[in-house]
């Protein structure tokens, strides 16, 4: 079957049945393309809170979003299209661990980032994701009152939270981080740009300070792809040091404009373990509990108020 009578299929399965599809932006395009709202992990939350009126959800992401998504509507069931479609940033830190940097350093607040397990939110004060760690940040160590606060798993977003908001941030883990962004090296940079010397650099801030500091501009995928969206038609050319596919998305988005990859093979295979034939199983068998993402009760109700704290700062 083609790609385009598979896209068509749950299309029309979707017409179907009472579902909305989410996607993030590190699905391949062909999936991007069926889904109902694309995001990054802040977007898919708000949308899963706030437009998810649906009796079924399907979360094109990894593991850690599903849950979210699941945690913020626990009367609805979220289904994933791979139980196997897991951040590894994720296993850097678990709830155990929390407990102990908090013993350790008591009063200061513990800021998650949403790339973590459903339990680790549960022992947090707040959750964040790259598009607004630094306000979270502000906030929370103003009304705690403190210049810390207790940062993770990935060191190089608290390291990037930290240069921005002035406001120290203790890694929790020491060197959490994500395999993707942290393997592009300042050397891949200045390779790319004696290649491309009029493309703007634009990364993401889970990428080394290294390279962060070479860079044009740093955000999140969703403000990556609004600096794009919003740049003069002068500024044609743009290297991008995130997962190919927000590339993908934009490189449909802004034909007129030219996109070149920070260094090859910026793929997040975990986030490619779906998809268009698993997503069309998935609608044809939508009481298959084998994918329904359902995070313990206790556990739900203890992590939602971080993620809702988080919503409600931000
Ligand atoms: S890109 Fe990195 S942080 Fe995002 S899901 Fe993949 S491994 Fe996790």
């Amino acid at each position: 079957m083609t790609v385009k009578q598979l896209q068509e299929d749950i299309l029309n399965l979707k017409n179907q049945n009472d579902v909305l599809v989410l996607a993030h932006y590190y699905q391949s395009i062909e999936i991007q393309e069926i889904a109902d709202f694309i995001g990054d992990s802040l977007g898919l939350s708000r949308t899963a809170k706030e437009k998810a009126n649906t009796e079924y959800i399907i979360f094109a992401g990894v593991d850690f979003m599903a849950e979210t998504a699941s945690i913020l509507n626990q009367d609805k069931h979220v289904l994933i299209p791979n139980y196997e479609s897991c951040c590894p940033m994720a296993a850097f830190l678990t709830p155990e661990m929390v407990k102990e940097f908090k013993r350790n350093n008591p009063g200061l607040p513990a800021v998650i980032y949403v790339n973590s397990t459903a339990a680790v939110k549960a022992e947090s004060d707040i959750c964040c994701t790259s598009a607004n760690a630094v306000e979270i940040v502000k906030k929370i160590s103003n009304e705690f009152e403190v210049d810390s606060v207790l940062f993770g798993p990935d060191a190089n977003l608290a390291d990037y939270t930290e240069q921005i908001s002035g406001i120290n941030c203790i890694n929790m883990p020491e060197s959490g981080h994500c395999y993707v962004h942290s393997q592009i090296t300042i050397e891949d940079i200045k390779t790319v740009k004696e290649k491309y010397p009029k493309a703007k650099l634009i990364v993401h801030p889970e990428c080394i300070r290294g390279v962060r500091e070479l860079a044009n501009y740093v955000g999140s995928t969703s403000r990556m792809y609004n600096y794009v969206r919003d740049s003069s038609s002068e500024e044609k050319e743009f290297i991008i040091g995130t997962e190919v596919g927000l590339l993908e998305r934009m490189a449909q988005d802004f034909p007129e404009k030219s996109f070149y990859l920070a260094k090859d093979k910026l793929v997040c295979y975990n986030m490619k373990k779906h998809n268009l034939e698993l997503i069309k199983y998935l609608l044809e068998n939508l009481d298959d509990k084998a994918f329904e993402v359902k995070v313990p009760l206790e556990i739900a109700k203890k992590a939602l108020k971080p993620i809702e704290k988080m919503l409600d700062f931000s």
